[in-house]
């Protein structure tokens, strides 16, 4: 339920109704815009009658969110979130690249790739330690080990590490990531999204193979509704009946998720093509549509890379696209600093 404040609302008397609110048990998430200050009510406001709110004094009107969505309903929230990772803003106008190897193989390799991204530009690096392979005979990530080296990439590189998550068990070992991604596969992984609802860090929410966007909304609610709002959502390439590339990159899912919910949303163009030369086209493609970020594979051999090489980018190729998604970002209004 969504509560319109009037414009000219007296503080005190708004003080009073909030107390009451609260004392009814709701959880009220307070959205101050330029021209609106509303208040989104999440509990059971079926024991609530909107004429009883309408009537009160502060009250311009009263609204009940249909979607089963909340915390992440545009609603409740008509401003973008923007969220801030150790200084890179994503969302809101600001935009961020993600880029750096499928997986982690060596120290080498990592912190090569990580000041090859950084000296094009890209925001935060990208590493998988855990990597969940269709096949348990292909490699499987260094896995501690491959955070023990990501951590020294950031520390090399000053860059803010992105890097994905398979179990709750494993989030002690992710203190001093910044951001922990959920993967395709794992998305509706209902007891680890619960835990990322119990911790501070930015997830990166990645949307299933086969989900549709209200169901990678309501995996970011999980999470918002245990109170961490620092949801990112992550549009992979889903599984049409299309073959000649790995997935296909629902473009639409970008207009529709802006209109669902507040949330910043990143494209992952190398997951959804397969295919290294489509990386650009559908980067560009997805900055045109109205994506608030990239995340890029990029390896310093792709050729003997121990997952995603096809898909994988040479740093000089990145480089050079990196000029082009300036200019892009900069043409669609926003920034990239
Ligand atoms: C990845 O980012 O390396 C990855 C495994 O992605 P997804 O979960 O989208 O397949
Ligand atoms: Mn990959």
């Amino acid at each position: 339920m969504i509560v319109i404040l009037k414009q000219e609302a007296d503080k005190e008397k708004k003080a009073v109704l909030k107390g009451k609110l609260k004392a009814l048990g709701f959880d009220i998430h307070e959205s101050k815009g330029r021209e609106t200050e509303l208040w989104g009510l999440v509990g059971d406001t079926s024991i609530i009658d909107d004429d009883y709110l309408r009537a009160n004094e502060v009250v311009e009107d009263v609204k009940r969110v249909q979607e089963p969505y909340k915390m992440a309903n545009r609603k409740m929230h008509p401003e973008d979130t923007v969220i801030d990772i150790r200084g890179r803003k994503i969302g809101g106008g600001h935009f961020q690249v993600i880029a750096g190897p499928c997986s982690i193989e060596s120290k080498e390799q990592i912190i090569e790739v990580a000041e090859d991204v950084k000296k094009s530009g890209a925001g935060l690096l990208r590493g998988g330690a855990f990597k969940p392979r269709t096949s348990p005979y292909s490699f499987q990530g260094l896995q501690n080990n491959g955070l023990k080296l990501l951590l020294e990439a950031k520390a090399a590189t000053g860059l803010p590490v992105v890097t994905e998550i398979m179990t709750p068990e494993h989030l002690e070992l992710f203190e001093d990531i910044d951001v922990v991604q959920v993967g395709a596969r794992n998305m509706q992984n209902f007891q680890l999204l619960k835990a990322l609802g119990k911790c501070d860090k930015t997830v990166l929410l990645k949307r299933g193979l086969a989900n549709t966007l209200e169901e990678l909304v309501m995996s970011a609610e999980y999470i918002m509704a245990g109170g961490n709002e620092n949801v990112i959502l992550c549009e992979r390439g889903i599984r049409t009946f299309e073959t000649s590339m790995r997935n296909t990159l629902d473009i639409s899912a970008i207009p529709m998720l802006r209109k669902m919910t507040h949330l910043p949303i990143v494209i992952d163009p190398s997951h959804a093509a397969g295919i290294r030369w489509m990386v650009e086209p559908l980067a560009l493609a997805a900055i045109a549509a109205g994506a608030d970020g990239l995340m890029i594979e990029v390896h310093n051999d792709p050729e003997s890379a121990l997952c995603d090489g096809p898909q994988s980018m040479t740093p000089e190729g990145f480089d050079e696209l990196m000029k082009k998604i300036r200019k892009t970002v900069e043409f669609f209004g926003k920034t990239m600093d």
